[in-house]
């Protein structure tokens, strides 16, 4: 039995394919267009809202006159106007590890605009537990003897299922998928766990706003002011507009821009 903090990994997100936007430019007519953007994630964004009302440059459209300069301009107005579906064409991708099926459990209700995969418990068999301790558990000495006795017992249930049901000499794959599944039944709903979530920008603004509310679950706070700290400098623009209010010792994310 061990004990784990939450772990935030960024491991993919969106690049720009130079050679297509420039052909896109040059067919549009503004083969000489360019962006001062930081990164591919934010020129996309950028390029996509542009192209709704050919706002390039002034007269590309005969309508417009005068355009916004510059990606954090134009991004901000964005924001201002809550045209969000323009963030939804950048994705980002992460792995969450050590979290508890209780994270879990949340994070999946977050449907629009994110993609999941989730370690299998049926598969992955759980011969030792590791778990997160929620701050009050932390403080109280004798809550937290009780807390790491019933997480130990829990791990000793697991490890006498696997000699009782003798898995390791399990037929086929088949019977020991069945056992194991069998098995996380008895597991706590704290037991660290891993998920991959890939969002767009739209969906993170609003997980972040969401999960990091001081009336949020402690772990998924924990985990999405981790998140809110990777992203706040690598999109400038696209994530410039936040503040941050410290309450109970975690982010509070907060913005005037909430749920574009
Ligand atoms: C502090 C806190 C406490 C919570 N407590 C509970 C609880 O006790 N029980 C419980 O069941 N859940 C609870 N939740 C989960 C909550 O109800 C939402 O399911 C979850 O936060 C997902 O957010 P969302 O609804 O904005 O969905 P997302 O999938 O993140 O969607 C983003 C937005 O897209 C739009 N959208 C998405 N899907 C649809 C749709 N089908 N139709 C129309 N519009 C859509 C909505 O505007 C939505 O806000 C809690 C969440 C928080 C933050």
């Amino acid at each position: 039995m061990e004990y784990v903090e939450p772990k935030v990994f960024l491991v993919g997100e969106t690049r720009v394919l130079e050679e297509g936007l420039k052909a896109y430019l040059k067919h549009v007519g503004v083969p000489d267009w360019t962006s001062d953007a930081t990164s591919d994630s934010e020129l996309l964004c950028e390029v996509m809202g542009r192209l709704c009302y050919r706002s390039f440059e002034p007269g590309l459209n005969p309508n417009v006159t005068k355009v916004r300069e510059g990606n954090g301009v134009y991004l901000n107005n964005i924001l201002n106007v809550g045209h969000g579906s323009v963030l939804e064409h950048a994705v980002m991708n992460f792995v969450f590890s050590d979290v508890s099926r209780v994270f879990t459990h949340e994070l999946v209700r977050h449907r629009a605009g994110s993609a999941m995969s989730q370690e299998s418990l049926r598969f992955v068999r759980l011969d030792k537990l590791s778990a997160y301790i929620p701050t009050h558990i932390k403080e109280d000495e004798n809550g937290l003897k009780v807390y790491t006795e019933a997480m130990e017992q829990l791990e000793e249930v697991q490890i006498k299922l696997a000699e009782v049901y003798d898995i390791d000499n399990a037929q086929t794959f088949g019977v020991k998928k069945k056992l194991t599944s069998a098995f996380r039944r008895v597991a706590p709903i704290g037991v660290a766990t891993t998920i991959g979530w890939s969002c767009n920008f739209r969906t993170l603004r609003h997980v972040i706003e969401m999960r990091t509310e001081p009336s949020a679950e402690e772990e998924i706070r924990l985990v999405f002011g981790q998140v809110y700290e990777m992203v706040k400098e690598r999109y400038p623009n696209l994530m410039g507009d936040y503040e941050v209010e410290m309450v109970d010792g975690l982010p509070w994310v907060k913005t005037a821009h909430r749920k574009v």
